[in-house]
């Protein structure tokens, strides 16, 4: 394998993937590479299924090992909601205000003991003929507060305070989110069976 395909989007989480996946012998690429690769309808039942399906079509449409990440959010008051609906939680054209202006408006009688919550990121690894190959996951538990600091990060990050901090990761450095974040972790799982089985 010399080249890896990042099956997503998303600028912000490009940068993240591409940033954790530094000092590999990996030409890393971008789906902005491949402007006729398929847009993926997420039509999974869980994150799993979403990053499966992502990775398995653009990997088959480009004939490159693909990974593909799909995460979200999952607050325990609300069991478990916005999950896998996270980037459509308050319709389908949100912006990350209006997601996050939601949640707190459901949380708003919630007091801060019980606003506990997690992100959760699963990513698939699919091979040139677009078999799924292996998943990883990664999750890191926090508490969601009463209003959004700082101006970091992307998505729900403004209201989610990692268990052990006393800030956001909207507040943090893009490093510090990296020694915590969900997708961080995953990642790690990811390079620890790309250098194992792949490299
Ligand atoms: P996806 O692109 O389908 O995986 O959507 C994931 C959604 O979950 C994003 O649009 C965000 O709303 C939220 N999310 C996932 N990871 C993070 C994160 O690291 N910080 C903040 N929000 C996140």
């Amino acid at each position: 394998m010399r080249k890896l395909l990042l099956a997503t989007r998303n600028q912000k989480k490009l940068l993240e993937l591409r940033r954790l996946l530094q000092g590999l012998p990996l030409e890393v690429l971008g789906l902005e590479a491949f402007p006729t690769a398929p847009q993926v309808k997420e039509t999974g039942q869980s994150f799993a299924e979403n990053a499966t399906l992502k990775a398995t079509q653009v990997a088959r449409h480009t004939g490159l090992w693909a990974v593909a990440d799909d995460s979200g959010l999952e607050v325990d008051a609300l069991d478990g909601a916005p999950g896998i609906y996270s980037a459509r939680y308050a319709g389908p054209e949100a912006t990350d205000q209006d997601n996050i202006q939601k949640l707190l408006r459901e949380l708003e009688d919630v007091p801060p003991p019980r606003r506990t919550a997690r992100f959760r990121a699963v990513l698939a690894l699919a091979n040139p003929k677009g078999q799924l190959v292996a998943l990883f996951e990664g999750t890191v538990e926090g508490l969601i507060t009463t209003s959004p600091k700082g101006q970091g990060g992307f998505g729900y990050d403004p209201v989610f305070q990692p268990l052990g901090h006393d800030r956001t990761f909207a507040q943090m450095s893009p490093q510090e989110k990296d020694a915590l974040s969900h997708r961080a972790r995953a990642l790690k799982r990811l390079r620890t069976y790309l250098v194992r089985n792949l490299l």
